[in-house]
């Protein structure tokens, strides 16, 4: 029987401290000290050793544990880190805890105009049941190229704060964060601490768009999020579900160029960045759809999210 060790934190150091114990050299055996005599599993379905891991919501990780993918001998459970629960806005900049989860940042009202994107994108994460225990944390460490709060970090040009193993701080950009599918900057022993990003300036407006098979409990098969910043004249668009990682359509982005459509907007214009978003980053054809649906997709929404974005009502 699967029974893992529980470890329960009250700090990052704490945290930290419970990952490298269980990781380090002594391995699995270290994890079961606890324990004695129980019989803990030690690898994952292909073979490869799994130690500890830090648990926050669970709706990933459980999942994964259910259907054997992982077996973690430890399980360090980030509830009782206050520290990670963190959402603060200093300044112009925002500041969301790992442990924040979706429902927190949907059902408040603290994120609006350009960085509505976020609320938004939270707001469409599976049902009430799992945003009321999903985090971002965990949205960003599970690293699905459909993540939803991680491309509305991506257009918010957010920064992912990590507290290594060693106990040093490091700071990734949102955007770096994901390295493929399911993989991402952290080592075994490192904790994501929280991600911060500045408020987009006076004017700005955001949208968040996701297209999936149903409206709830559905993975997005494509999603557009834009974050729009008259003061610098330029549109952020990340686009979520259509690359191995969530990506920022740049070359799309780069049409705006000094084309900067005027209050009433710019079909023609709208199209044209949208149909580069499409066309310079759509890859993926899967169970879910294939790359020329998703291309198609991919503009339609992009330019709907221009639209609702770039005009002035
Ligand atoms: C029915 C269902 C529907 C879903 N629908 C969506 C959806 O529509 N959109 C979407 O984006 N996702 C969806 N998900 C996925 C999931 O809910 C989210 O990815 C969620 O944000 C994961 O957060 P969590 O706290 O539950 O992570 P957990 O399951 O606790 O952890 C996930 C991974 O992150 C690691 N981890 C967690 N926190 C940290 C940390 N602070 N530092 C280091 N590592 C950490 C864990 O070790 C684990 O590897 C769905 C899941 C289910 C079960």
């Amino acid at each position: 029987m699967y029974d893992p060790v529980w470890k329960r934190p009250r700090s990052i150091e704490e945290s930290i401290e419970a990952l490298s114990e269980t990781a380090g050299a002594g391995g699995p055996a270290a994890a079961t000290a606890e324990g004695a005599g129980r019989e803990r599993p030690t690898s994952d379905i292909s073979g490869r050793a799994v130690h500890a891991r830090p648990i926050a919501g669970g709706t990933d990780l459980a999942v994964r544990i259910a259907s054997g993918i992982e077996r973690p001998s430890t399980l360090v459970d980030l509830g009782r880190v206050e520290a990670l629960r963190v959402f603060e806005r200093k300044g112009h900049r925002v500041l969301v805890g790992a442990t924040v989860t979706h429902g927190r940042l949907s059902d408040g009202d603290e994120l609006r105009d350009g960085a509505r994107v976020l609320r938004m994108a939270c707001g469409r994460v599976g049902s009430p049941q799992i945003r009321a225990r999903g985090t971002v944390g965990g949205n960003l460490v599970n690293a699905s190229p459909a993540a939803d709060a991680v491309a509305a970090l991506v257009a918010l040009d957010a920064t992912v704060h990590v507290r290594l193993g060693d106990g040093t701080a490091s700071d990734v950009p949102a955007r770096e964060f994901i390295t493929g599918p399911g993989t991402c900057a952290l080592g075994s022993c490192d904790l994501l601490e929280s991600v911060s990003f500045d408020l987009p300036g006076e004017g700005a407006r955001s949208v968040y768009l996701k297209a999936g098979q149903r409206n709830a409990l559905a993975i997005a098969i494509v999603s557009v999020a834009a974050v729009y910043l008259p003061g610098e004249g330029r549109v952020r668009l990340a686009l979520g579900s259509v690359a191995p990682t969530p990506v920022r359509a740049e070359a799309a982005e780069a049409l705006f160029g000094d084309r900067w459509p005027g209050p009433r907007g710019d079909d023609g214009l709208f199209g044209e960045v949208a149909e580069r978003a499409a066309g310079s980053t759509c890859c993926i054809d899967d169970v879910r759809a294939t790359a020329s649906y998703r291309r198609r997709l991919t503009r339609v929404l992009t330019e709907r999210a221009l639209r609702e974005v770039c005009r002035r009502s």
